[in-house]
């Protein structure tokens, strides 16, 4: 069973097929999907999917991309939709300072103030950098975001940079872009921890190879687990035990988790 860590479910994107798109990923064999919010708005929709599939789990955050003009109070909303049993975790919060569609100093102090967050309610942290590893790392530090843990997603930083996320209780996200044929990806997830890994798909974003320009869905995430077990010479079955091992202690779900989310029986309650 694969977990696909980061998939953006809530998005237009997936309106008009949501069901079938769910149900694709469970018949691929991804079993949890983790669907974090990059607003209040899309971690409201985010939980209401968690709601609808057992194997569906929230995340509640506001992206760097999303905090120029949040409202004062945005924190004390996130942390509200937080408390829900659903949410598995804070974000996706961050620093994109490749983008920089918002003020660097609005996106430090927004982000600081999710990580807080994420320390009060005891939840994992989903964080999103984006040409800004060393100034994500430094903010993890100094808050002692080791308390809680997290995923560094799509993670495009070097392999000493995972380990120092990794000494702060924090895992990389590895999506689609390894299987690119010019990737450099396939070195870095080869010098760094395999249990330090979770697999993700970004959805609708980065859809591996063969699938690119098209919209990515989490029935993909197989494409991606191959690839990495080529890169990291080692079988399939132990390239999925472990990455799904290390996404189920850190965000507490399936195995790891009160409840456990059985992948089969993950119905879609709506039709259509
Ligand atoms: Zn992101
Ligand atoms: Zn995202």
């Amino acid at each position: 069973m694969l977990i696909d860590t980061h998939a953006h479910l809530d998005f237009e994107d997936f309106e008009k097929d949501l069901d079938e798109t769910v149900r694709r990923a469970i018949d691929a064999g991804v079993g949890i999907m983790i669907n974090p919010g990059i607003n209040v708005p899309s971690s409201r929709k985010a939980v209401a999917i968690a709601e609808l599939f057992d194997c569906v789990y929230a995340a509640a955050g506001i992206h760097a991309h999303d905090v120029a003009d949040c409202s004062p109070d945005v924190i004390d909303e996130i942390a509200r939709i937080a408390e829900h049993p659903k949410v598995v975790a804070v974000g996706e919060c961050g620093l994109d300072f490749f983008r920089n569609y918002a003020p660097r100093a609005r996106q430090l102090e927004v982000f600081r103030d999710q990580v807080r967050l994420a320390l009060r309610l005891g939840k994992p942290l989903v964080v999103h950098s984006r040409g800004a590893e060393e100034e994500t790392l430094q903010v993890l530090t100094e808050e002692r975001a080791e308390l809680v843990g997290g995923v560094l997603h799509c993670f495009g930083g070097a392999p000493d940079q995972a380990l120092r996320a990794q000494i702060l209780g924090f895992v990389v996200g590895v999506g689609g872009t390894l299987t690119y044929p010019r990737s450099d990806r396939r070195d870095f997830v080869a010098n760094v921890d395999i249990h330090s890994i979770v697999l993700e798909t970004d959805a609708p974003f980065l859809p591996p190879e063969p699938h690119r320009g098209k919209r990515n869905e989490p029935a993909w995430l197989p494409l991606v687990a191959q690839k990495l077990a080529e890169a990291v010479s080692l079988p399939l079955d132990d390239v999925h035990r472990i990455t799904s091992s290390t996404a189920e202690v850190l965000f507490r779900i399936g195995r790891a988790g009160s409840s456990h989310a059985s992948c089969p029986s993950a119905t879609a309650p709506r039709s259509g």
